[in-house]
């Protein structure tokens, strides 16, 4: 029986979980973000500034 993965990832998750969510994509672009900043907003910083500066 290997079903033991199951909560003990959740745990796992759950405690990482802030790190890795902060891998995610800029829409605009689709390349990683990796700073926070960036993350929260969803969106590169150059890719942001080209959104509202036009
Ligand atoms: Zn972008």
């Amino acid at each position: 029986m290997t079903e033991v993965g199951r909560s003990t990832n959740y745990e796992e998750v759950d405690r990482l979980g802030d790190d890795w969510r902060l891998a995610r994509r800029c829409r605009a672009c689709g390349s990683w973000l990796t700073s926070p900043a960036s993350v929260a907003a969803g969106i590169g910083p150059s890719c942001a500034q080209r959104e509202s500066g036009r």
